[in-house]
């Protein structure tokens, strides 16, 4: 009989700072789940962003895991190392005709959507007026040879289309519907960086077998758009878990930029892992009881 494959979940963080209490319930949330399952959590480093990336931030996540008592497999995937898995992602949806190079500045956006009637709006702001999706194939050549840096956006109503109607399962939820369109063309590849969140996270979790894919509940629109990449680029559908966020108690969301709340100070102010993981052991046990 063949083995059935082991349940993957991962804690995915970006180094860009320093873990927050926040963090820590990600990564023993995914851990948990996990074990639920009788799996196992991977660790990777969403690293896409080397402008705001930090060897320093990397070393602060490991210490703040293993003071946590989360354990994790070697090597840990980073993202930065895997260009070139994103980009032959890319190389497929361009044979299908579904990117198209984006010129605009963030200001070109801005103005363009500032108008009082403009009435698209997404889960990020306002939507992109696709603005470079209509130039013509010769438009396009000339402004990439004056060498203006592009962005690669996905031609959202094309791919619907190509793609047709999806689901996906959240565990808390059931069967949801795709509904990609209310982001409108999605920004796949960015200027800075030749891929995007959306792009990497989805390559990467079908690389890495990930089989449920748990995350924050502010991720939980994201998924709409990661469904609609697989399909197209033939990945695996993984089932998703979103989990509450943790806030602060003025109730509002943690944010990096608070060191107050930061693992490193709760650590260095005389916190135990302890403290901390039985608080979430009861947080995790009353979203396990809404698993459907
Ligand atoms: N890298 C993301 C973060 O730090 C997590 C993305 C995900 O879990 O899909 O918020």
């Amino acid at each position: 009989m063949e083995k059935p494959a082991l349940i993957l979940t991962r804690f995915a963080p970006s180094p860009t700072g320093l873990l927050h209490i926040g963090h820590a319930y990600a990564a023993v949330f995914a851990e948990k789940i996990a074990s639920h399952f009788g799996g196992h959590c991977l660790l990777r480093l969403e690293n896409i962003d080397e402008g705001r990336c930090r060897q320093k931030f990397e070393t602060a996540i490991y210490d703040d895991l293993a003071w946590l008592g989360f354990h994790w497999a070697t090597p840990v995937r980073r993202q930065s190392e895997h260009m070139d898995d994103y980009q032959a992602a890319l190389n497929q949806l361009s044979q299908m005709d579904l990117l198209y190079p984006c010129f605009c500045t963030r200001k070109d956006i801005k103005d363009a959507t500032a108008a009082p009637h403009f009435g698209s709006h997404g889960p990020d702001g306002p939507l992109y007026p696709g603005t470079c999706r209509t130039l013509t194939p010769c438009q396009r050549q000339q402004k990439i040879e004056s060498g203006r840096p592009y962005a690669l956006r996905l031609n959202m109503k094309r791919a619907i289309q190509q793609a047709g109607p999806l689901f996906w399962k959240d565990l808390a939820q059931g069967t949801i519907q795709a509904t990609p369109d209310i982001f409108g063309d999605v920004v796949l590849a960015r200027k800075d960086t030749p891929t995007s969140y959306h792009l990497a996270v989805t390559v990467d979790d079908d690389l890495q077998a990930i089989r449920i894919v748990t995350r924050g509940s502010d991720l939980f629109q994201a998924t709409h758009i990661h469904r609609l990449l697989q399909k197209l680029l033939g990945l695996r559908t993984p089932e998703y878990l979103h989990h509450k966020l943790m806030c602060d108690q003025n109730g509002q969301r943690l944010a990096k930029r608070n060191k107050a709340t930061s693992l490193q100070s709760l650590r260095k102010s005389g916190h135990t892992p302890t403290d901390i993981l039985i608080k979430f052991n009861q947080l995790v046990q009353v979203q396990l009881e809404e698993i459907v």
